[in-house]
């Protein structure tokens, strides 16, 4: 199976204020950012499923319903797995999840601290952690960094996630993007806890970076817990595959170490959704 465990839906007007002037900056560019339900469907065909994801960060701008996500997901349940957020900041988090996950039957709970703007390791967040993990759902979380100048850089480390992962050892935890630029940190933390996995997205833009990050994930033995993932719309399914199937190519002409083809297929055909339990 070839499944993508990183997807976004951006309709109109959920990418706004902070969010919206950095992508702006960044890609000097004045529309908004979409990523509409006919787009997503195109994306997705060649795959047999994929997680797709809601966001609520107002703290930076970005805010994508849960309803949203589940409207799109239920055409076709079993191959496309939505993801609630929530707010981490609103005292209500718990019970906003649990009422998301029932009432929008949703597989998941989607975080980025460096969006939302909250301390992941803050115990007064545990117990948004502990409804996650009484819902019996994955948390997919952004814990690295991000070009939104709001946003808190100094809670977007990786190793802030281990109380939490030694706090609810049952609890299914995926770093995205390999917690970059602190792929290192986030290996460790992946490492050391059954637990919690990561997602190699959106790395494929960055040659050198994704090369060093896979050679360290072989070095320290935990290539089989790295999810295949695109971040569409910003990267697709096939630009992923093409790019990690091309990861030696900075390496070649060179003695640095290369990537087997085992290594890179193992990754490519993942077992996503056994892995995170969201066929129940
Ligand atoms: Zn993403």
């Amino acid at each position: 199976m070839v499944f993508d465990s990183h997807t976004h839906l951006f309709g109109h007007g959920h990418v706004a204020g902070a969010m919206r002037a950095a992508c702006q900056r960044a890609w000097g560019e004045e529309q908004e950012l979409l990523a509409l339900p006919e787009d997503h469907w195109e994306s997705v065909k060649d795959v047999e499923g994929a997680i797709v994801l809601a966001f609520a960060a107002p703290a930076t701008g970005t805010v994508v319903p849960n309803k949203y996500i589940a409207e799109y997901v239920s055409k076709q349940p079993g191959r496309l797995f939505g993801f609630a957020s929530v707010d981490p900041n609103n005292q209500l988090a718990p019970s906003l999840l649990e009422n998301a996950i029932k009432e929008y039957n949703l597989s998941g709970l989607k975080l980025g601290p460096m969006y939302q703007n909250f301390y992941p390791d803050d115990k007064k967040h545990f117990a948004l952690y502990a409804k996650a993990d009484e819902l019996n759902i994955p948390i997919l979380i952004h814990q690295g960094t991000s070009f939104v100048p709001e946003g808190y850089l100094d809670a977007s480390r990786p190793a802030a996630l281990d109380p939490i992962a030694r706090e609810f050892p049952d609890l299914k935890i995926v770093i995205a993007h390999m917690g970059h630029p602190w792929v290192g940190e986030c290996i460790s933390v992946v490492r050391k806890n059954t637990n919690m996995y990561m997602d190699l997205s959106a790395l494929g833009g960055r040659p050198w970076q994704f090369y060093n990050a896979m050679v360290l994930a072989m070095e320290y033995r935990v290539t089989h817990k790295i999810l295949l993932g695109s971040d569409f719309p910003f990267f697709t399914i096939q630009q992923t595959i093409d790019s990690l199937r091309n990861i030696n190519s900075v390496a070649e002409g060179t003695s640095m170490p290369k990537i087997p083809e085992e290594i890179i297929e193992d990754i490519i055909h993942r077992n996503t959704p056994e892995i995170l339990g969201l066929i129940k």
